[in-house]
């Protein structure tokens, strides 16, 4: 009835276009990082530049050091080493199956604090077999495990409901196994080995099966009784109709009287508060008869006690039709109840006990019962026994604010149409929380869009969920998710250790071209170009290499980092400024040195600028001192020194280069005083990680 944007699939279409991709806390905090930089350097431009000219400083000269200040504020390699870290990031990710679409997501990751996850395929196995049919008063256990169509049924007799015989006859049971064949579309491939495949839905695989375990064939059904005309299932509607032809009554004979004389069989399956809902008429132990309220009432008991046990329950109902398809579903003929098992996958438990120690809380939204979804959830550890669950047409009711009331308590939510996940992201974000939510049908594209991280299915998720979404996972599996965001957090980690690298070498250097002309010094010690130099290269070269540190302890043992947090967070920003201020003093002292004592003074406060950078880059490698760390963990690190103070005696010594480059060539001397001078730098911060541990300890003790 309509085209293009006007029909189901253009207004998702809209809604993926509407919901707002956010902003990645790195984003946020990079921007806040760049607005810090500018104002520090305008304020302090003008501040040198005012000083100098009241010390009568040429103005030439004094615009010389304002235009290298501002070059060294600016951190030119970060956002390149950034970006490498990232790509890095995804590469690892890979490798532990979660392939990621986009890439400020990496960092993402590592700052989730809630996941939302769907149930049925990520946190288990996706490998229903049916367990145990209820049909008329009795309750019949299927035995035989799992794919395998060969078993035996045994029989026990409920409390009978009121008003109704005891027993069931063989015919009854095998007409809901036939309707679980004929109302699905899997299929049963038998594999080289032997074993059983189910090719389609899981959840109709098992009743394949289960009719198989009774000598029902699947494929002589099918080819029996064909298909006029079906209702496809889907998670608003919980249900699938199909209407087959039974022209000789054969199939609808256990429905005696009631089917008599019609040629066409309409049958439905689907979670059961909907099809007892349309029923009217019931198999008992005595035929079709009526379906009181009480006893209705007794049917919904049955289906809850399967549910709590963590079973997914199907109920089944028919409708003899006597001429062509009527597609209504009422004054249906409920024949029963089969319930299945999933297995949780054997990974997720402990997935979920790691979320728990990395602070992270792991949110189950399902479209399964509420008592299959608490019973799973306690089985992996997600939530207690007794723990709430709300219903998707709870949520409905709410207002925005009681949900994110809701949202802030409650971990598992049944029921659940896809459309809700939307709000269910929405509100959690409104709460301050970083959220990752997992999906793989059309209508959850939306939710992926919002979420902070959209997760879509590699395996079963549609395209529509892919393309919204940040991050596939390749095996569909929870315990992908939370292996990300480990990767996430050592990506966050590393990132921190070089923007500490960078940024206090910047702070050094800033102070270093600041001081020069307050102290008499005539002209700016580092020409724009030589700054240049040390951001791309010495600075960015070791950056790389220690974005490539291979892990740090605890990760998934610390709370995430806070939403908010700015990139100066957890003793960062005085990080910067100490070690600046340290790496311009022992700077100074030689820059005045050499001044004083007419050697190439430039050429010796930046050659010496980049050899110190050197050992800060060995020591920014952890927060241990350098020999209790394994030298060799990280061999990029050593080759990209090695390389880089390769490049900078070319730089010195190579005529092309240092003629380009403004530099003098040194004398051994000259060198070996810059070598000593950037070795005290190395010194002090290996010295300052070891009064740091032993303060630590002493605070520990105490
Ligand atoms: P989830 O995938 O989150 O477990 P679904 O939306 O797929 O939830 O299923 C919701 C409910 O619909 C199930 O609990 C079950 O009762 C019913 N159901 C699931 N699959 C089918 C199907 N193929 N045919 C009929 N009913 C189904
Ligand atoms: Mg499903």
């Amino acid at each position: 009835t309509a085209t293009g944007m006007g029909t189901e699939l253009g207004q998702i279409a809209e809604l993926i276009n509407t919901a707002g991709g956010e902003t990645t806390p790195l984003q946020e905090r990079l921007d806040g990082l760049a607005n810090v930089l500018v104002v520090s350097a305008l304020v302090l431009v003008a501040l040198v530049v005012f000083g100098g000219w009241l010390l009568g400083q040429p103005l030439l000269g004094l615009l010389e050091v304002a235009l290298s200040m501002a070059v060294a504020i600016v951190p030119e390699g970060l956002p390149a080493v950034i970006t490498v870290t990232l790509a890095i990031g995804t590469q690892r990710m890979v490798q532990r199956a979660a392939l990621i679409r986009r890439l400020p997501a990496v960092e993402a990751l590592g700052s989730v604090t809630v996941i939302c996850t769907d149930k049925t395929g990520t946190l288990t196995l996706n490998r229903q077999v049916v367990e145990e049919l209820r049909c008329g008063s009795q309750s019949i256990a299927v035995s035989g495990q799992g794919y395998n169509p060969h078993g035996s049924f045994t029989a026990a007799e409920l409390p009978v409901p009121e008003g109704a015989a005891a027993g069931i006859t063989p015919g009854a049971r095998d007409l809901l196994l036939s309707a679980g064949v004929l109302c699905s579309d899997a299929e049963l491939k038998k594999a080289e080995d032997g074993s059983w495949d189910v090719l389609g839905d899981p959840t109709e695989g098992a009743l394949v099966v289960a009719a198989g375990k009774a000598k029902l064939d699947g494929f002589a059904l099918r080819s029996r009784y064909e298909r006029t005309a079906e209702i496809p299932f889907n998670s608003e509607r919980q249900l699938m109709a199909v209407w087959v032809q039974d022209r000789e009554g054969t199939l609808q004979a256990p429905l005696g009287d009631v089917a008599a004389g019609s040629s066409i069989l309409a049958i439905s399956k689907g979670a059961p508060e909907v099809i007892i809902g349309s029923c009217d008429r019931w198999i008992s132990g005595s035929g079709v008869s009526a379906l009181s309220d009480p006893q209705k009432q007794w049917w919904a008991d049955q289906a809850r006690d399967l549910a709590a046990s963590g079973l997914r329950v199907l109920a089944f109902a028919c409708a003899p039709h006597h001429h062509s398809p009527e597609l209504e579903l009422d004054h249906l003929v409920l024949l029963g109840l089969m319930a299945q098992l999933d297995p949780a996958r054997p990974e997720v438990a402990q997935a979920v006990s790691r979320c728990r120690e990395a602070g992270i809380r792991p949110v189950m939204i399902t479209g399964d019962h509420p008592l299959t979804a608490r019973a799973i959830g306690q089985g992996i550890g997600l939530v207690d026994g007794d723990a709430e669950v709300v219903l998707g047409r709870e949520l409905e009711q709410f207002n925005d604010i009681q949900l994110q009331e809701a949202v802030s308590r409650c971990s598992v939510y049944a029921r659940v149409p896809p459309e809700q996940k939307l709000r269910i992201v929405k509100a959690l974000q409104a709460n301050g929380q970083v959220v990752a939510m997992t999906g793989d049908g059309v209508n959850d594209a939306p939710a992926l869009k919002q979420a902070h991280i959209g997760v879509a299915m590699g395996i079963t998720g549609t395209e529509v969920s892919k393309e919204a979404s940040d991050m596939v996972l390749l095996d569909d599996n929870f315990a992908t998710i939370v292996n990300a965001v480990e990767e996430g957090r050592l990506v966050y980690a590393n990132i921190r250790r070089f923007v500490k690298y960078i940024l206090g070498s910047n702070v050094g250097e800033l102070i270093t071209i600041a001081s020069a002309p307050l102290l008499g010094l005539v002209g700016s010690p580092l020409s724009p170009l030589q700054i240049l130099w040390m951001n791309l290269v010495t600075d960015g070269v070791p950056a790389l290499a220690l974005a490539l540190e291979p892990g740090e302890e605890g990760l998934m043992q610390r709370p995430p980092a806070e939403p908010g947090e700015s990139i100066f967070a957890r003793g960062i920003g005085s990080y910067i400024l100490r070690i600046g201020v340290v790496f311009a003093a022992i700077t100074i002292v030689l820059m005045v040195y050499a001044f004083r004592s007419g050697a190439p003074w430039q050429t010796m406060v930046f050659t010496t600028l980049c050899l110190a950078q050197m050992g800060h880059a060995l020591a920014a490698r952890s927060d241990l001192p350098l020999v209790q760390v394994n030298p060799f963990s990280n061999p990029w690190l050593i080759g990209a020194v090695v390389l880089t103070s390769a490049l900078q005696m070319a730089l010195l010594y190579v005529p092309v280069l240092s003629n380009f480059f403004e530099t003098t060539p040194l004398s051994l001397q000259d060198l070996a005083i810059c070598v000593g001078f950037s070795f005290l730098f190395f010194l002090y911060l290996e010295l300052e990680k070891v009064w740091r541990l032993w303060r630590r300890r002493a605070h520990a003790d105490a």
